[in-house]
C-alpha cells in the first residue's frame, strides 16, 4: 500500500510509565498507520538487534561493555536520563537494526522510515539526552562498510542541537550535517555540525521555513550525499513539552515536504527516523510523525520533482 517499507519492532517501547519521553509513541504510530489504511501488514519489517560489529564503528568497546553488563557509572546514568536496563539495551540495539534495515530499503526504494530512532544525542564513549546508541551513526558506517554508500547527509529537524551525530562526524568529510534547532535549549554545548541554524525562541512556520530552506540550497550546493538520513523530531511544534518553538502542525508538514524535495531534486534516498517528541497530547507527537509519512508518499508517489525554481536563492 506504501511505496516504501515501515520498519518496527514492538520492542523499541521502553515501557518508562510517565516519564516525559513517551516511547510508547512508537507503537501509537505504528498502530494509528494501521488503523487508518495509511499502511497495510506488507509495509512493515521487523528488525533484528543490530550487530555489536556495527554498534563498534561508532561506539567503544567500553561503553557498550557497561551497557551489556549494566555498571554504567552514576554520572553516566544520569546524563541518559532513561533506566539503562536490559530490555532498554534491547530497544537501543532494536531501534539501531531498524536504521540499518531502513537505509537498506531507502536505496531500493528511494525512502524507507524506521518508526523508532533519531538517537542524536549519543557520543561514541556516552549516551546522554534519552539517546544510548546513535542508531543513524551506526546505519551510515554500516551502509559506508558494505559500499551501498561512500558518503552521506544527516538533515537534523529535531528541536534539540544533534550533538551526537555533529561530535560523531566531526573529523569526517564523508558525513556532511545539518542541524536546525532552537539555540536556548539542552545541549547546553552545541558541538559545531557543518551547517548549524540556530533559531531564536518561539520562531513560527514561515521563518522557520525560510532558514531552513536557505540552509538545504547551502547544504545540497556544498555536498552531494548518496543517501540523507532525515532526522525528523516533532518538537519543534508549539505545544511541546521539551522544545521552545512555535511550529503548527501544517508548518511541520510543510518542513517535511521542504526536506523530501531537497532530497528528491538530486534523487537521493532518504531515510526517515523519528527521534524527539513530547507535545502535551501524545496524540499530537503521533500525527506529527504520521504526517512525515504522508509527505514522503505524497512526494514519492508525484509524477516530478516539485520544486519551484524561484526558490533558489541563487537564481
Ligand atoms: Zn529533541
Amino acid at each position: 500500500m506504501l511505496p516504501f517499507k515501515l520498519i518496527y519492532h514492538q520492542d523499541y517501547d521502553l515501557h518508562l510509565g510517565s516519564h516525559v519521553f513517551p516511547s510508547q509513541k512508537y507503537r501509537l504510530v505504528h498502530d494509528a498507520v494501521l488503523a487508518e489504511g495509511i499502511a497495510s501488514p506488507e509495509d512493515f519489517l521487523q528488525p533484528d538487534l543490530a550487530d555489536d560489529t556495527d554498534v563498534l564503528r561508532v561506539h567503544t568497546a567500553e561503553y557498550v561493555h557497561k551497557l551489556k553488563t549494566g555498571t554504567l557509572t552514576a554520572y553516566e546514568q544520569m546524563l541518559l536520563e532513561i533506566p539503562a536496563g536490559p530490555e532498554t539495551v534491547r530497544a537501543f540495539w532494536l531501534s539501531a537494526g531498524g536504521s540499518i534495515l531502513a537505509a537498506q530499503h531507502a536505496q531500493r526504494d528511494g525512502f524507507a522510515a524506521n518508526l523508532g530512532g533519531g538517537f542524536h544525542h549519543a557520543f561514541p564513549e556516552h549516551g546522554e539526552g534519552f539517546c544510548m546508541i546513535h542508531d543513524v551513526a551506526i546505519a551510515i558506517r554500516r551502509m559506508q562498510a558494505d559500499k551501498v554508500i561512500r558518503n552521506a547527509m544527516t538533515v537534523d529537524t529535531d528541536v534539540h542541537h544533534g550533538n551526537g551525530t555533529a561530535a560523531i562526524f566531526a573529523k569526517d568529510e564523508s558525513v556532511f550535517t545539518l542541524s536546525i534547532h532552537q539555540e536556548r535549549n539542552y545541549p547546553a554545548r552545541k558541538p559545531p555540525s557543518n551547517i548549524d541554524l540556530h533559531l531564536p525562541d518561539r520562531i513560527g512556520d514561515d521563518d522557520y521555513l525560510a532558514i531552513l530552506e536557505r540552509g538545504l540550497w547551502q547544504a545540497f550546493s556544498e555536498f552531494h550525499p548518496d543517501m540523507v538520513f532525515y532526522v525528523a523530531g516533532a518538537d519543534p511544534y508549539r505545544e511541546d513539552q521539551l522544545g521552545g518553538l512555535s511550529l503548527t502542525l501544517e508548518g511541520l508538514r510543510r518542513r517535511d515536504k521542504l526536506v523530501f524535495q531537497h532530497a528528491r531534486r538530486i534523487n537521493v534516498p532518504v531515510v526517515i527516523t523519528l527521534a524527539g517528541g513530547y507535545a502535551k497530547n501524545v496524540q499530537d507527537t503521533v500525527r506529527i510523525h504520521i504526517n512525515t509519512l504522508l509527505a514522503a508518499r505524497d512526494l514519492k508517489n508525484a509524477p516530478s520533482p516539485q520544486l519551484p525554481k524561484s526558490a533558489n536563492p541563487e537564481h
